[in-house]
């Protein structure tokens, strides 16, 4: 039997690293997109931060501005009161006595305006507070699961260089023309596996049921057989 021979053997253990070496491929080709993914979402988180810190800076603008109009407003009610001291005439002083009146109502409702804005203002400091704290702790995660994935991408690599020199290892081990079959296997079939042990008469690469004829192959030969539906290499196991 196919399984018994040591030559065969050989080429399962090439099998097995070439397989490990697919998958760890495939995950350092994810890891780097999966980085990526993580940095858009700590800057997403920063630029929250942002956010709300600039919503309150721009009241504190707003505020600030509001207060230099009420002082303003009440320089020119004083003005108007010290010159209504020096007016002579009845009309003027009126006239004064209604511009200090409509300064006053335009005075009050700044004020107005300035307490909602203050009240606005306590809110949003603190919703920015809240925010940098949770967000901070949110982003130190996100770092720390960034700096596992780039770990785990130099392991990968790591290890897919030994397994390189460790496949350079086995392909030397299996006969050459044995060797060149399984290389043509892994060019026709999809995807792994390339060798495939044989279970109830089926071919465990496309589980479907193979001839008798490759049966007693598999059983009796000392050659590789394979897979009438698949062209994978069928086998039987010991
Ligand atoms: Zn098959």
């Amino acid at each position: 039997m196919l399984s018994n021979n040591p030559e065969f053997r050989e080429l399962l253990l090439l099998h097995g690293r070439d397989r490990r070496l697919g998958k760890l491929e495939e995950e350092s080709n994810l890891l780097p997109e999966d980085i990526i993914r993580i940095e858009q979402k700590i800057s997403i988180e920063n630029e929250s931060i942002e956010l709300a810190v600039s919503e309150w800076k721009l009241l504190e603008t707003n505020n600030t501005s509001l207060e230099k109009e009420i002082i303003e407003i009440s320089e020119k009610i004083a003005k108007s009161k010290t010159r209504q001291l020096e007016v002579k005439k009845n009309e003027e002083y009126q006239a004064l006595e209604n511009e200090i009146s409509s300064l006053t109502t335009i005075q009050s409702e700044k004020e107005d305006e300035q307490i909602e804005i203050l009240v606005k203002i306590d809110d949003a400091q603190s919703t920015a507070s809240i925010a940098q704290d949770k967000i901070a702790q949110k982003v130190k995660d996100l770092e720390h699961q960034k700096a596992d994935l780039e770990v785990r991408m130099l392991k990968v690599k790591g290890e897919m260089q030994d397994l390189k020199e460790e496949i350079e290892t086995s392909r030397k081990e299996v006969p050459e023309e044995m060797l060149r079959a399984y290389d043509r296997v892994k060019k026709v079939v999809a995807r792994p596996p390339y060798l495939a042990p044989l279970k109830d008469q089926k071919c465990s690469g496309c589980h479907l049921r193979v001839s008798n004829d490759v049966i007693s192959t598999a059983l009796v030969e000392q050659k590789l057989t394979q897979c009438d539906q698949c062209g994978r290499i069928v086998y039987v196991e010991r």
